[in-house]
């Protein structure tokens, strides 16, 4: 008779220097015979093989010795038990600063269960503790649930669980705060210009207004874990999130507003994603990537409703909520991938396109976050207009959380259209064979009228000031057209590189991704700046400028015919005659009332 299977982590990172993490996984009870034991291949939504960092695999069996470790596959170690209990032990190099990775220095430890864990072969669901072997004067923040009065245990009641709890371990700041009995912490690694106190104050607002859309919080206790250091990113976990910002992201208002959106995006996965979500999306196949074709609503409703929970929160005044989404149409816009690839495909393919980008991506694929965050805006408005405001995408995504996530299940692919045809009480078919499955253009127009908002498309030359053109008065008027490469650069040292080439577009056929510019018509440029004001100078639309260039080493003269510039300021301004029901749209979707006394301002 065996004892009951219990299955003990131990992680010690008392030598964080040279950035390996020592593990030991105790195995209880398993019996004699062989086992297997795999490494998640990817950690959401990219093929990382954490395995390659593993080393020194050893087994031991007590009295009865150590056994050979036989790899049968690039994440997968198999052994024979000699005993009832045995030990596996190995180290993990973890020296990448992600949040979505593993890293280990002497400032702290921070992991990834993916990074760190084996799961044993069939024993997924079994329960699993966790032992943390910190240096001196170091503390923990996950979460994971803590076992009581013991700083550095932890329990999990399954791999699942171990898998989604990123643990951050070293001397960083904790913050606590209460929202609707329950706990949560801010825990800040690193330094930069932040106001911790605001930064909290604000962190708390962004949880009472994603809590009041589902009317509650679904978790004992949760934890914000922000890196500020060098580089951005996000991911979200059921009841945690590891976030990371740049040192110099919280001042000015400009760049902090971008925290905060960041903040609001994984808060809001907790339900969007972590609960409501396609049945491939939970529990996860760790070994091969899955498929869905619903990340835009993932994703793309997540970035929507950030945006809009801040405007709710009051942290975003209705002026900067329209300014940030007229900023997205506007980079939306910019992309021919929009008539290349759907919605639909871009979810499915997010391993081999959004996850590895390149020179033509803005050409050939688009951002299921992007255009996602557009659609959900649409959506939004058509049952807004079909219900006359009775309905919302908050019912939609409340009766999929009731229906679903409340109840710990995925839905099947196609429940999705099911339930915002319930809310919306007709069929959607269309909508979702042109903007979803299809690459119409989106009616932003159309739908964006019903709030009683216009779009403006404004061509602004940057070599113009204002009041140039005498009149100086009608601000949403376009300069005349001035020509564009099409193309778009950044500084390289030492030179200009060319890292995109718009197609269709004036530079496709002539320039290509990787061009090193050096003059156009053979006059010194040193900026990707000066490169577009050369050919506003020297060029109108659809004549020919020479671009003197490096390519692959050599020195060429490589004619454009140039285009025109498209659009570069987008803005959403009030209807000076909206209707009631116009007014009445604009004041439920973005909480608060039609000004009254403004006339025709626009906010900007
Ligand atoms: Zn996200």
């Amino acid at each position: 008779v065996s004892a009951p299977k219990t299955i003990v982590y131990t992680v010690d990172c008392t030598e964080p220097e040279r950035h390996i993490y020592h593990v030991s996984l105790q195995l209880t009870g398993f019996g004699p015979g062989r086992h297997a034991l795999t490494m998640p291949v990817w950690i959401p939504w990219w093929v990382q093989d954490a395995s390659r960092h593993v080393f020194n695999v050893r087994v031991e069996h007590g009295a009865a010795g150590g056994t050979a470790v036989e790899k049968t596959a690039k994440n997968t170690w198999c052994f024979e038990a000699a005993a009832d209990r045995v030990v596996v032990t190995y180290s993990v190099y973890a020296f990448e600063p992600r949040v979505d990775a593993s890293h280990l220095d002497g400032t702290h430890a921070f992991w990834n269960g993916g990074n760190l864990f084996m799961m044993v072969d069939g024993e997924k669901n079994l329960p699993i503790d966790l032992y943390i072997q910190a240096p001196e004067g170091w503390h923990v923040s996950t979460g994971l649930d803590r076992v009581d009065g013991h700083p550095f245990q932890f329990r999990a009641p399954n791999y699942d669980v171990l898998f989604d709890c990123p643990v951050e371990v070293g001397t960083h700041r904790r913050f606590f705060f209460e929202v609707g009995g329950k706990r949560h912490e801010l825990a800040l690694w690193g330094t930069g210009n932040e106001d911790a106190e605001q930064l909290v104050a604000d962190t708390r607002r962004i949880v009472e207004a994603e809590g009041r859309m589902f009317g509650g919080l679904p978790y004992d206790h949760y934890t914000f874990i922000l890196h500020i250091g060098e580089r951005g990113g996000g991911l979200e976990h059921m009841n945690s999130t590891a976030c990371g910002v740049r040192r110099t992201a919280f001042r000015p208002w400009d760049h902090y507003r971008h925290v905060l959106e960041l903040l609001a995006h994984e808060f809001f996965h907790l339900w969007n994603v972590k609960r409501i979500h396609p049945d491939t999306l939970g529990p996860f196949d760790y070994e091969r990537e899955v498929y869905t074709h619903l990340l835009w609503a993932m994703e793309g409703f997540t970035s929507y409703y950030a945006m809009l929970s801040l405007r709710r929160a009051g942290l975003y005044t209705v002026s900067e909520y329209l300014g940030a989404l007229a900023h997205e149409v506007e980079t939306y816009e910019k992309l021919p991938g929009r008539y290349v690839m759907s919605l639909a495909s871009a979810s499915f393919d997010t391993w081999i396109k959004l996850s590895k980008p390149d020179a033509d991506s803005p050409n050939r694929s688009i951002s299921y976050y992007l255009k996602g965050h557009l659609v959900g805006v649409l959506m939004d408005l058509e049952i807004r207009r079909r219900t006359d405001n009775g309905q919302s995408l908050d019912d939609v995504l409340r009766l999929l959380y009731q229906r679903y996530g409340a109840a710990g299940v995925g839905f099947p692919e196609h429940a999705y259209q099911d339930a915002v045809e319930e809310v919306a009480g007709g069929s959607l078919q269309e909508f979702f064979a042109r903007y979803i499955e299809g690459v119409d253009e989106l009616p932003l127009d159309e739908l964006l009228a019903t709030a009683g908002l216009k779009l403006e498309r404004v061509v602004k030359n940057p070599d113009r000031r204002e009041g140039d053109d005498g009149a100086g008065k009608d601000d949403s008027a376009s300069d005349p057209a001035y020509a564009w490469l099409g193309v778009e650069c950044r500084a390289d040292r030492p030179g200009i590189e060319v890292c995109t080439v718009y197609d269709p577009g004036p530079g496709a056929g002539s320039l290509y991704a990787g061009d090193e510019i050096l003059a156009v018509n053979r006059v010194r440029v040193k900026t990707p700046d000066e490169v577009a004001a050369r050919v506003r100078a020297d060029a109108v639309p659809g004549s020919t400028v020479s671009v003197q260039l490096f390519r692959e080493g050599l020195l060429l003269d490589v004619p454009v015919t140039v285009g025109e510039a498209p659009p570069n300021r987008y803005r959403l301004v009030r209807l000076p005659d909206a209707s009631p029901r116009q007014r009445a749209t604009y004041e439920s979707w973005l909480a608060a009332s039609w000004p009254e006394s403004e006339g025709t301002a626009a906010p900007h």
